[in-house]
């Protein structure tokens, strides 16, 4: 693998990754002419839930759907230039240029230890504020417009995998970053802008919701157990089994017992790890082809390639890295070929998800079994 960094016209940084080190190098200059990113962010505190909530109103203005001939996230060539300067590549990372979280805050860099407002530490106040401190990246999985993930070899999903491993690494040093969330969202019903095989990394100025909360279950399991909730979590649905989707000697595919979406899968490793970067070789080749393999199976269930959210679960930088355990969760809102699930009153009045479907039987179908019970079969 090749690593190579440059600079957008704005100042954006732009890392190519190359499985071939000897094809041409990367065009490390952009021509085009851009003016500065102008970005407002701000984190706000609701104190009532105790959450942070990133209010980023410059996103309006972003690119929404372009036609294939003007997608920015193509390779510059026959004089169009995009946000990859160069005529070709594998996998490249950039800073994107509609960021909720920067660390470039009105175009001045903002070095490490100012007196900006650490977010973390406002806790007791009801309206607490700060600046959106953090970084947003987008990584274009490949140059080809029209193939998806799902689509592309084991060892170029291996290198996204690098990727990803060494963002992770890279945006942990950065001041104010808390934690490093890598995923994809895909289709339009999810509401992707850019139709290109792309997926984004935050990397946030606090540790999320939904981790926090994962991590104080995972403590009190510890405290009465002294064992790892997600180790367990893990053993006991390779031991009864009914709703493995897959198995390969370093990773499990299952879906959940609670499972909140009409198809949904998490992919652990067999061994407890805290983030990506602790993946070996190994357990990352095998990686690559358990998931796609499990992407085909999700793209199988209705016939349609199936627009999902892909979330990968890494351990806060600074905190609970014992207690972490890496895993990846995919999930759909497509309940039958043509059928959405909304997030309604249950669910988003009170975070209650109603699913419609076992999670047996989604394992069922994922496996390729009894077709009979497919999701979404049931007329309602
Ligand atoms: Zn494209």
């Amino acid at each position: 693998m090749r690593r190579s960094t440059a600079r957008l016209a704005d100042g954006r940084e732009i890392i190519y990754f190359d499985l071939d080190s000897s094809r041409p190098q990367p065009r490390l200059d952009d021509p085009r002419d851009l003016g500065p990113i102008s970005t407002a962010s701000e984190i706000r505190y609701d104190a009532l839930l105790d959450e942070w909530v990133a209010i980023a109103s410059h996103r309006q203005g972003r690119t929404h759907l372009p036609p294939t001939d003007e997608c920015p996230l193509c390779p510059s060539r026959n004089g169009r230039q995009t946000e990859v300067p160069s005529q070709d590549y594998d996998v490249v990372v950039f800073e994107n240029r509609f960021p909720s979280f920067a660390t470039r805050l009105d175009g001045a860099e903002q070095p490490a230890g100012t007196s900006v407002p650490s977010p973390v530490a406002v806790e007791d106040e009801i309206f607490a504020r700060g600046p959106g401190l953090g970084r947003c990246e987008v990584v274009c999985f490949t140059s080809d417009h029209d193939s998806p993930l799902s689509k592309l070899p084991p060892e170029h999903v291996r290198l996204v995998v690098d990727a990803w491993a060494d963002r992770t690494l890279e945006l942990s040093e950065l001041p104010h970053v808390e934690q490093i969330f890598c995923f994809e969202n895909r289709g339009e019903e999810i509401g992707v802008t850019l139709s290109h095989p792309h997926g984004q990394i935050y990397a946030y100025p606090f540790v999320t919701p939904r981790t926090r909360r994962m991590l104080e279950s995972a403590r009190r399991h510890r405290e009465r157990t002294w064992r790892n909730l997600f180790a367990d979590v893990l053993a006991g649905e390779v031991a009864d089994g009914a709703r493995i989707v897959l198995s390969t000697e370093h990773w499990v595919a299952f879906v959940p017992s609670a499972a909140r979406w009409p198809v949904e899968v998490h992919l652990y490793p067999r061994r407890q790890v805290p983030d990506l970067p602790a993946l070996t070789p190994d357990e990352r080749d095998d990686f690559a082809r358990l998931y796609l393999d499990v992407l085909r199976r999700m793209d199988d269930l209705y016939g349609l390639p199936l627009p999902y959210i892909s979330a990968w679960h890494q351990s806060p930088v600074r905190v609970d890295r014992d207690l972490s355990y890496l895993h990846l969760e995919v999930f759909s809102v497509k309940r039958a070929a043509h059928k959405l699930k909304y997030l309604a009153g249950s669910e988003s009045g009170m975070g209650v998800f109603i699913n419609d479907v076992t999670p047996e039987q989604i394992a069922a179908s994922l496996r390729g079994q009894s077709a009979s019970s497919l999701p979404g079969q049931s007329p309602s």
